[in-house]
Protein backbone atom coordinates (compact mmCIF):
# COMPACT_ATOMS: atom_id res chain seq x y z
CA UNK A 1 0.00 0.00 0.00
CA UNK A 2 1.37 3.06 -0.81
CA UNK A 3 0.89 6.89 0.56
CA UNK A 4 -1.66 9.02 -1.08
CA UNK A 5 -1.04 12.17 -2.66
CA UNK A 6 -2.78 15.56 -2.98
CA UNK A 7 -0.88 17.60 -6.18
CA UNK A 8 -2.24 21.10 -5.72
CA UNK A 9 -1.51 22.95 -8.72
CA UNK A 10 -1.47 27.20 -8.39
CA UNK A 11 -1.86 28.26 -12.25
CA UNK A 12 0.60 30.52 -13.35
CA UNK A 13 2.44 30.43 -9.83
CA UNK A 14 5.54 32.21 -10.39
CA UNK A 15 6.14 35.69 -11.45
CA UNK A 16 9.11 38.34 -11.89
CA UNK A 17 10.19 41.13 -9.47
CA UNK A 18 7.48 43.13 -8.96
CA UNK A 19 8.67 47.00 -8.18
CA UNK A 20 5.83 47.99 -5.86
CA UNK A 21 6.81 45.02 -3.81
CA UNK A 22 10.01 46.24 -3.28
CA UNK A 23 11.54 43.87 -5.95
CA UNK A 24 9.89 40.52 -4.49
CA UNK A 25 7.18 38.42 -6.79
CA UNK A 26 3.59 38.49 -5.69
CA UNK A 27 4.20 35.04 -3.84
CA UNK A 28 7.33 36.31 -2.52
CA UNK A 29 5.32 39.77 -0.75
CA UNK A 30 2.44 37.21 0.01
CA UNK A 31 2.04 36.27 3.55
CA UNK A 32 1.75 32.81 3.35
CA UNK A 33 2.64 31.14 6.79
CA UNK A 34 0.94 27.72 5.57
CA UNK A 35 2.59 27.43 2.81
CA UNK A 36 5.66 28.76 4.72
CA UNK A 37 5.64 25.76 6.96
CA UNK A 38 4.69 23.33 4.26
CA UNK A 39 8.07 24.26 2.74
CA UNK A 40 10.20 24.00 5.98
CA UNK A 41 8.56 20.37 6.63
CA UNK A 42 9.34 19.22 2.59
CA UNK A 43 11.96 19.29 0.40
CA UNK A 44 11.92 22.32 -2.12
CA UNK A 45 13.00 23.39 -5.91
CA UNK A 46 12.52 24.83 -9.36
CA UNK A 47 10.36 23.41 -12.05
CA UNK A 48 11.15 24.01 -15.61
CA UNK A 49 7.46 22.48 -16.27
CA UNK A 50 8.75 21.50 -20.19
CA UNK A 51 12.09 22.50 -20.27
CA UNK A 52 14.24 25.62 -19.83
CA UNK A 53 13.33 28.71 -21.89
CA UNK A 54 9.82 27.35 -22.97
CA UNK A 55 6.76 29.13 -22.15
CA UNK A 56 4.84 26.16 -21.82
CA UNK A 57 0.59 26.63 -21.84
CA UNK A 58 -1.78 25.06 -19.12
CA UNK A 59 -2.52 21.84 -21.34
CA UNK A 60 0.94 20.96 -22.13
CA UNK A 61 2.64 22.18 -18.88
CA UNK A 62 -0.17 19.69 -17.40
CA UNK A 63 0.22 16.85 -19.26
CA UNK A 64 4.12 16.84 -18.11
CA UNK A 65 3.37 17.24 -14.28
CA UNK A 66 1.46 14.24 -14.65
CA UNK A 67 4.35 12.34 -16.45
CA UNK A 68 2.54 12.55 -20.02
CA UNK A 69 5.33 13.73 -22.28
CA UNK A 70 3.39 16.41 -24.45
CA UNK A 71 5.69 15.65 -27.44
CA UNK A 72 4.12 12.34 -27.83
CA UNK A 73 0.58 12.94 -26.61
CA UNK A 74 -0.03 16.49 -27.24
CA UNK A 75 -1.64 17.71 -30.67
CA UNK A 76 -3.79 20.18 -29.20
CA UNK A 77 -6.06 22.07 -26.93
CA UNK A 78 -8.95 21.54 -28.70
CA UNK A 79 -9.73 18.20 -27.26
CA UNK A 80 -9.54 19.00 -23.54
CA UNK A 81 -11.46 22.03 -23.87
CA UNK A 82 -14.38 19.63 -25.52
CA UNK A 83 -14.13 16.68 -22.54
CA UNK A 84 -14.01 19.51 -20.14
CA UNK A 85 -17.64 20.71 -20.82
CA UNK A 86 -18.30 17.27 -21.25
CA UNK A 87 -18.37 15.73 -24.77
CA UNK A 88 -17.55 12.31 -24.94
CA UNK A 89 -14.78 11.54 -27.69
CA UNK A 90 -13.42 8.66 -28.88
CA UNK A 91 -10.10 7.62 -30.93
CA UNK A 92 -9.87 9.78 -33.88
CA UNK A 93 -12.13 12.15 -32.89
CA UNK A 94 -11.23 15.84 -34.14
CA UNK A 95 -11.79 18.69 -31.30
CA UNK A 96 -11.76 22.17 -31.45
CA UNK A 97 -12.49 25.22 -29.09
CA UNK A 98 -14.67 28.42 -30.54
CA UNK A 99 -16.11 31.21 -29.92
CA UNK A 100 -19.45 33.11 -30.92
CA UNK A 101 -18.00 35.91 -32.74
CA UNK A 102 -19.67 38.88 -34.81
CA UNK A 103 -18.92 39.51 -38.42
CA UNK A 104 -19.71 42.63 -40.43
CA UNK A 105 -21.08 42.74 -43.83
CA UNK A 106 -17.33 42.30 -45.52
CA UNK A 107 -16.95 39.57 -43.38
CA UNK A 108 -14.60 41.32 -40.64
CA UNK A 109 -14.74 40.33 -37.27
CA UNK A 110 -15.75 43.10 -35.16
CA UNK A 111 -16.39 41.30 -31.82
CA UNK A 112 -14.56 37.87 -31.14
CA UNK A 113 -16.76 37.09 -28.15
CA UNK A 114 -19.67 38.47 -29.49
CA UNK A 115 -20.57 40.66 -26.91
CA UNK A 116 -19.89 38.13 -24.58
CA UNK A 117 -23.21 36.66 -25.05
CA UNK A 118 -24.07 35.15 -22.03
CA UNK A 119 -24.84 31.86 -23.79
CA UNK A 120 -24.44 30.18 -27.07
CA UNK A 121 -26.75 26.86 -26.95
CA UNK A 122 -29.12 27.86 -28.97
CA UNK A 123 -26.31 28.37 -32.08
CA UNK A 124 -25.10 25.33 -30.94
CA UNK A 125 -28.23 23.48 -31.62
CA UNK A 126 -28.45 24.65 -35.08
CA UNK A 127 -25.06 22.84 -36.35
CA UNK A 128 -25.27 20.11 -33.67
CA UNK A 129 -25.70 16.70 -35.33
CA UNK A 130 -24.86 18.55 -39.05
CA UNK A 131 -23.07 16.28 -41.84
CA UNK A 132 -20.33 17.03 -43.97
CA UNK A 133 -19.45 14.70 -46.57
CA UNK A 134 -19.04 11.36 -44.23
CA UNK A 135 -18.22 12.98 -41.12
CA UNK A 136 -20.81 13.71 -38.36
CA UNK A 137 -20.33 17.69 -36.53
CA UNK A 138 -20.97 17.85 -32.81
CA UNK A 139 -20.94 21.10 -30.95
CA UNK A 140 -21.77 21.86 -27.57
CA UNK A 141 -21.88 25.04 -25.89
CA UNK A 142 -19.40 26.30 -22.94
CA UNK A 143 -19.91 29.11 -20.91
CA UNK A 144 -20.19 32.29 -21.95
CA UNK A 145 -19.29 32.87 -25.94
CA UNK A 146 -17.60 29.57 -25.96
CA UNK A 147 -17.78 25.83 -27.61
CA UNK A 148 -16.52 22.91 -28.27
CA UNK A 149 -17.01 21.22 -32.15
CA UNK A 150 -15.89 17.76 -32.53
CA UNK A 151 -15.66 15.99 -35.83
CA UNK A 152 -16.04 12.06 -36.39
CA UNK A 153 -15.52 10.26 -38.86
CA UNK A 154 -13.05 8.78 -41.63
CA UNK A 155 -9.90 10.09 -42.87
CA UNK A 156 -9.28 13.19 -40.52
CA UNK A 157 -6.59 15.42 -39.56
CA UNK A 158 -5.81 17.79 -36.82
CA UNK A 159 -2.85 19.23 -38.87
CA UNK A 160 -4.92 22.04 -40.28
CA UNK A 161 -4.57 26.00 -39.53
CA UNK A 162 -7.25 27.69 -37.74
CA UNK A 163 -10.04 29.56 -38.89
CA UNK A 164 -9.63 31.99 -36.48
CA UNK A 165 -6.88 34.85 -37.02
CA UNK A 166 -6.84 35.62 -33.15
CA UNK A 167 -7.89 38.72 -33.47
CA UNK A 168 -10.55 41.21 -34.98
CA UNK A 169 -10.52 43.53 -38.07
CA UNK A 170 -9.49 40.26 -39.82
CA UNK A 171 -11.79 38.08 -41.89
CA UNK A 172 -12.08 34.55 -40.86
CA UNK A 173 -9.10 32.54 -42.35
CA UNK A 174 -9.72 29.57 -45.09
CA UNK A 175 -8.14 26.61 -43.00
CA UNK A 176 -5.53 24.83 -44.90
CA UNK A 177 -3.58 21.69 -44.60
CA UNK A 178 -0.45 21.72 -42.44
CA UNK A 179 1.00 18.72 -44.01
CA UNK A 180 0.44 17.02 -47.93
CA UNK A 181 -1.73 14.46 -46.36
CA UNK A 182 -5.29 13.87 -47.99
CA UNK A 183 -6.56 13.64 -44.43
CA UNK A 184 -5.51 17.54 -43.43
CA UNK A 185 -7.07 18.43 -46.94
CA UNK A 186 -10.47 16.80 -46.25
CA UNK A 187 -10.57 17.97 -42.50
CA UNK A 188 -9.52 21.82 -43.56
CA UNK A 189 -12.30 21.60 -46.52
CA UNK A 190 -14.92 20.23 -43.82
CA UNK A 191 -13.85 22.76 -41.11
CA UNK A 192 -14.23 25.87 -44.41
CA UNK A 193 -18.04 24.57 -44.90
CA UNK A 194 -18.99 24.21 -41.66
CA UNK A 195 -17.65 27.92 -40.93
CA UNK A 196 -19.74 29.04 -43.82
CA UNK A 197 -23.06 26.84 -42.93
CA UNK A 198 -22.99 28.55 -39.02
CA UNK A 199 -22.57 31.98 -40.30
CA UNK A 200 -25.75 31.55 -42.91
CA UNK A 201 -28.03 29.25 -40.14
CA UNK A 202 -26.82 31.88 -37.04
CA UNK A 203 -27.68 35.17 -38.83
CA UNK A 204 -31.55 33.83 -40.00
CA UNK A 205 -31.75 32.83 -36.17
CA UNK A 206 -34.25 34.93 -34.33
CA UNK A 207 -32.12 35.95 -31.47
CA UNK A 208 -29.87 37.63 -33.85
CA UNK A 209 -33.34 39.23 -35.22
CA UNK A 210 -33.24 40.54 -31.20
CA UNK A 211 -30.18 41.16 -30.86
CA UNK A 212 -30.17 43.60 -33.87
CA UNK A 213 -32.99 45.28 -32.61
CA UNK A 214 -31.19 45.52 -29.11
CA UNK A 215 -28.07 46.87 -30.74
CA UNK A 216 -26.25 44.21 -29.21
CA UNK A 217 -23.61 42.32 -31.24
CA UNK A 218 -25.07 39.82 -33.54
CA UNK A 219 -23.57 35.90 -32.72
CA UNK A 220 -22.90 35.10 -36.60
CA UNK A 221 -19.90 33.50 -37.09
CA UNK A 222 -17.97 30.68 -35.54
CA UNK A 223 -13.96 31.19 -34.53
CA UNK A 224 -12.65 27.72 -34.81
CA UNK A 225 -8.61 27.54 -33.14
CA UNK A 226 -6.96 24.58 -31.36
CA UNK A 227 -7.26 21.69 -33.58
CA UNK A 228 -6.56 18.21 -31.71
CA UNK A 229 -7.27 14.89 -32.07
CA UNK A 230 -7.91 12.16 -29.67
CA UNK A 231 -4.91 9.78 -28.89
CA UNK A 232 -4.68 6.47 -27.00
CA UNK A 233 -3.67 8.37 -23.62
CA UNK A 234 -2.62 4.99 -21.33
CA UNK A 235 -4.76 5.04 -18.44
CA UNK A 236 -3.71 7.04 -15.31
CA UNK A 237 -4.67 4.36 -13.37
CA UNK A 238 -2.96 1.88 -15.18
CA UNK A 239 0.42 4.20 -15.70
CA UNK A 240 0.44 4.07 -11.68
CA UNK A 241 -1.98 1.66 -9.85
CA UNK A 242 -3.71 5.09 -8.22
CA UNK A 243 -7.18 6.26 -8.16
CA UNK A 244 -7.07 9.98 -9.06
CA UNK A 245 -9.54 12.19 -9.46
CA UNK A 246 -9.64 15.98 -10.01
CA UNK A 247 -11.33 19.04 -7.81
CA UNK A 248 -11.01 21.85 -10.53
CA UNK A 249 -13.17 24.54 -11.77
CA UNK A 250 -11.53 25.55 -15.08
CA UNK A 251 -13.00 23.21 -17.84
CA UNK A 252 -9.16 23.13 -19.57
CA UNK A 253 -8.07 21.25 -16.57
CA UNK A 254 -10.95 18.81 -16.10
CA UNK A 255 -10.41 18.20 -20.10
CA UNK A 256 -6.88 16.86 -19.33
CA UNK A 257 -7.97 15.14 -15.98
CA UNK A 258 -10.60 12.89 -17.94
CA UNK A 259 -8.73 12.66 -20.81
CA UNK A 260 -6.00 10.60 -18.34
CA UNK A 261 -9.10 8.33 -17.05
CA UNK A 262 -9.71 10.95 -13.78
CA UNK A 263 -12.43 11.00 -11.82
CA UNK A 264 -13.72 14.70 -12.18
CA UNK A 265 -15.37 16.17 -8.78
CA UNK A 266 -18.05 18.97 -9.16
CA UNK A 267 -17.22 21.70 -6.38
CA UNK A 268 -19.83 24.28 -5.81
CA UNK A 269 -18.53 27.32 -6.44
CA UNK A 270 -15.71 26.17 -8.02
CA UNK A 271 -15.95 28.64 -10.99
CA UNK A 272 -12.25 28.50 -12.24
CA UNK A 273 -11.69 32.12 -11.73
CA UNK A 274 -9.87 34.10 -8.72
CA UNK A 275 -13.40 34.49 -7.27
CA UNK A 276 -13.48 30.53 -6.51
CA UNK A 277 -14.64 28.84 -3.13
CA UNK A 278 -11.52 27.80 -2.17
CA UNK A 279 -12.18 26.80 1.20
CA UNK A 280 -15.31 24.41 -0.80
CA UNK A 281 -12.75 22.76 -3.03
CA UNK A 282 -9.88 22.31 -0.26
CA UNK A 283 -13.04 20.27 2.28
CA UNK A 284 -13.46 18.02 -1.35
CA UNK A 285 -9.72 17.11 -0.64
CA UNK A 286 -10.64 16.27 2.65
CA UNK A 287 -13.68 14.55 2.15
CA UNK A 288 -12.50 12.38 -0.78
CA UNK A 289 -8.97 11.85 0.66
CA UNK A 290 -10.13 8.19 1.74
CA UNK A 291 -11.60 7.53 -1.80
CA UNK A 292 -8.55 8.17 -3.69
CA UNK A 293 -5.02 7.38 -4.42
CA UNK A 294 -4.34 10.86 -6.24
CA UNK A 295 -5.83 14.01 -5.65
CA UNK A 296 -5.44 16.75 -8.14
CA UNK A 297 -6.35 20.29 -6.56
CA UNK A 298 -6.35 23.24 -9.24
CA UNK A 299 -6.28 26.47 -8.62
CA UNK A 300 -6.89 29.23 -11.48
CA UNK A 301 -6.64 32.51 -9.23
CA UNK A 302 -2.92 33.14 -9.92
CA UNK A 303 -2.79 32.67 -13.18
CA UNK A 304 -6.07 34.83 -13.98
CA UNK A 305 -4.71 37.81 -11.49
CA UNK A 306 -1.73 37.83 -13.61
CA UNK A 307 -2.87 38.00 -16.91
CA UNK A 308 -4.58 41.24 -16.10
CA UNK A 309 -1.43 42.61 -14.60
CA UNK A 310 -2.84 43.01 -10.81
CA UNK A 311 -0.10 41.85 -8.85
CA UNK A 312 -1.89 43.14 -6.01
CA UNK A 313 -4.76 40.53 -6.61
CA UNK A 314 -2.11 37.64 -7.36
CA UNK A 315 -0.61 38.45 -3.81
CA UNK A 316 -4.44 38.69 -2.25
CA UNK A 317 -5.07 35.45 -3.73
CA UNK A 318 -2.29 33.32 -2.28
CA UNK A 319 -2.87 34.44 0.94
CA UNK A 320 -6.85 33.66 0.97
CA UNK A 321 -5.63 30.27 -0.06
CA UNK A 322 -3.19 29.97 2.52
CA UNK A 323 -5.17 30.92 4.74
CA UNK A 324 -7.49 28.14 3.56
CA UNK A 325 -4.72 25.92 3.79
CA UNK A 326 -4.99 24.74 7.59
CA UNK A 327 -6.93 21.60 6.48
CA UNK A 328 -4.25 20.46 3.87
CA UNK A 329 -1.12 20.96 6.60
CA UNK A 330 -2.92 19.24 9.42
CA UNK A 331 -2.97 15.82 6.66
CA UNK A 332 0.75 16.81 5.80
CA UNK A 333 1.67 17.10 9.53
CA UNK A 334 -0.05 14.04 10.10
CA UNK A 335 1.89 12.35 7.44
CA UNK A 336 -1.56 11.14 6.13
CA UNK A 337 -0.12 11.60 2.69
CA UNK A 338 2.34 12.96 0.44
CA UNK A 339 1.74 16.80 -0.63
CA UNK A 340 3.32 18.26 -3.48
CA UNK A 341 2.60 22.04 -4.18
CA UNK A 342 3.62 23.94 -7.33
CA UNK A 343 2.63 25.44 -10.24
CA UNK A 344 2.35 24.81 -14.41
CA UNK A 345 4.45 27.80 -15.13
CA UNK A 346 5.18 31.30 -14.70
CA UNK A 347 2.74 33.94 -15.78
CA UNK A 348 4.17 37.20 -15.22
CA UNK A 349 2.36 39.86 -14.24
CA UNK A 350 4.54 42.82 -16.29
CA UNK A 351 4.15 40.64 -19.24
CA UNK A 352 0.31 40.16 -18.76
CA UNK A 353 1.24 36.31 -20.40
CA UNK A 354 3.45 33.02 -19.66
CA UNK A 355 6.73 33.49 -19.14
CA UNK A 356 9.97 30.61 -18.98
CA UNK A 357 10.67 31.18 -15.59
CA UNK A 358 10.94 27.55 -13.38
CA UNK A 359 8.27 27.24 -10.73
CA UNK A 360 8.81 26.48 -7.02
CA UNK A 361 7.93 23.16 -6.05
CA UNK A 362 7.21 21.85 -2.37
CA UNK A 363 6.97 17.68 -1.47
CA UNK A 364 6.01 16.77 2.01
CA UNK A 365 5.67 13.26 3.40
CA UNK A 366 7.19 10.01 4.47
CA UNK A 367 10.71 9.46 3.30
CA UNK A 368 11.13 12.95 2.20
CA UNK A 369 14.63 14.41 2.60
CA UNK A 370 14.07 17.85 4.33
CA UNK A 371 15.58 20.54 3.33
CA UNK A 372 16.75 23.83 4.99
CA UNK A 373 14.20 26.10 2.90
CA UNK A 374 11.70 27.89 4.97
CA UNK A 375 9.99 30.28 2.86
CA UNK A 376 7.71 28.78 -0.41
CA UNK A 377 8.87 31.44 -2.90
CA UNK A 378 10.80 31.36 -6.11
CA UNK A 379 13.99 32.68 -4.67
CA UNK A 380 14.04 30.49 -1.33
CA UNK A 381 13.63 27.67 -3.34
CA UNK A 382 16.63 27.78 -5.57
CA UNK A 383 18.18 26.97 -2.31
CA UNK A 384 16.36 23.31 -2.08
CA UNK A 385 17.22 20.14 -1.91
CA UNK A 386 14.97 18.85 -4.99
CA UNK A 387 17.21 21.55 -7.51
CA UNK A 388 15.89 22.17 -10.46
CA UNK A 389 13.62 19.66 -12.03
CA UNK A 390 11.19 19.71 -15.19
CA UNK A 391 7.62 18.58 -14.97
CA UNK A 392 8.42 14.71 -16.06
CA UNK A 393 10.61 14.37 -13.23
CA UNK A 394 8.13 14.99 -10.47
CA UNK A 395 5.71 11.65 -11.01
CA UNK A 396 8.89 9.21 -10.93
CA UNK A 397 9.98 11.08 -7.88
CA UNK A 398 6.71 10.64 -5.85
CA UNK A 399 6.22 6.67 -7.26
CA UNK A 400 9.95 6.39 -5.67
CA UNK A 401 8.58 8.24 -2.97
CA UNK A 402 5.72 5.59 -2.86
CA UNK A 403 7.60 2.47 -2.34
CA UNK A 404 6.48 1.65 -6.30
CA UNK A 405 9.81 2.51 -8.63
CA UNK A 406 10.69 -0.76 -10.43
CA UNK A 407 14.47 -1.62 -9.88
CA UNK A 408 16.62 -0.64 -12.64
CA UNK A 409 19.10 -2.95 -13.52
CA UNK A 410 20.23 -5.13 -10.91
ZN1 LIG B 1 -1.60 27.54 -16.63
Amino acid sequence: MHNKIIFVVFDGLGDRPIAKFDGLTPLEAAKTPNLDFLAKIGINGLSHTIKRGIRPGSDVAHLSLFGYDPKKYYTGRGIFEAAGIGMDLKKGDIAFRANAGTIDENGIITDRRAGRIESTEEFTKLIDGLKIEDVEIRVKAGTGHRMAIVLRGPGLSYKITDPDPHKTEEKIRISTAKDSSKEAEKTARIINELVKKANQLFTDHPLNQKRKQNNLPLANAILLRGAGEVVDFPNFKDKYAMKACCIAGGGLYKGIAKMLGMDIIAVEGATGKPDTNINAKIQVVQSQLEHYDFLFLHLKGTDACAEDGDFTAKKEYLERADREFEPIVRIAKENKATLVVTGDHTTACELKAHSAEPVPILITGKGVRIDKVEKFGERAAVCGGLGQITGLDIMPYLVNLSGNQPLYGN
